[in-house]
């Protein structure tokens, strides 16, 4: 006997591909649409669908951004010859809620996992070499400390080396195995103060 009527199935299905979504939280949320006002549900699928369609990667650090360039890109009152690499939006998040860092960021998205199959070509590499004909004066690795996190620092700095730009590496006070985004503000600031050249 089928549990729940076809149009909740198909609901729940949807919710449990979701990532960190188990199939008891994929119920729950199913169940919650259900009872929500029509109007509302209505709202939040427009939301998804407009997000989907309207967020580009800006053009220079590949962050997500609504408009070509994204705010910080865009912004002339940052340093713009400093370049903090980092893996992904969260972490780049965690280190701009410092509000001490001034410098602009690269996001990754992703990290050279030889075990994953994720090669240099499939993060935003490319993107970051075009970046380097550009005034640079130091580029700050703050890849997580995990084994691909130090992979990938240690492929970077071999590709920058040879350009002559000042290549730093966060302080290791950041656990290993770390996630960037969980590790609180002060951690992140002594990490970065603490970066030596590679
Ligand atoms: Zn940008």
């Amino acid at each position: 006997m089928e549990l729940y009527s076809g149009h909740i199935n198909k609901l729940i299905e949807q919710f449990a591909k979701l990532p960190g979504v188990g199939s008891k939280s994929a119920q729950r949320l199913a169940l919650h649409v259900i009872n929500m006002p029509p109007e509302h549900v209505e709202r939040f699928a427009q939301i998804m669908v407009d997000a989907r369609k309207n967020i580009h990667y800006c053009k220079t650090c590949c962050t997500l951004a609504d408009k070509e360039f994204c705010p910080i890109c865009a912004n002339p009152k940052r340093d713009h010859t400093t370049i903090m690499i980092v893996e992904n939006i969260r972490d780049l998040a965690a280190y701009e809620k410092t509000g001490k860092y001034e410098g602009v960021y690269h996001v990754l998205h992703g990290a050279i996992s030889p075990m994953l199959g994720i090669g240099p070509n499939d993060i935003r590499l490319k993107e970051l070499v075009k970046r380097l004909e550009d005034d640079i004066s130091e580029v700050i690795i703050a890849t997580n400390s995990s084994l691909e996190g130090e992979t990938t620092a240690m492929y970077i700095s071999k590709l920058i080396k040879p350009t002559g730009v000042k290549v730093t590496r966060i302080a290791s006070g950041v656990p290993v195995g770390g996630d960037l985004e969980c590790i609180d503000e002060m951690t992140l600031l002594r990490a970065l103060e603490g970066r030596t050249e590679l």
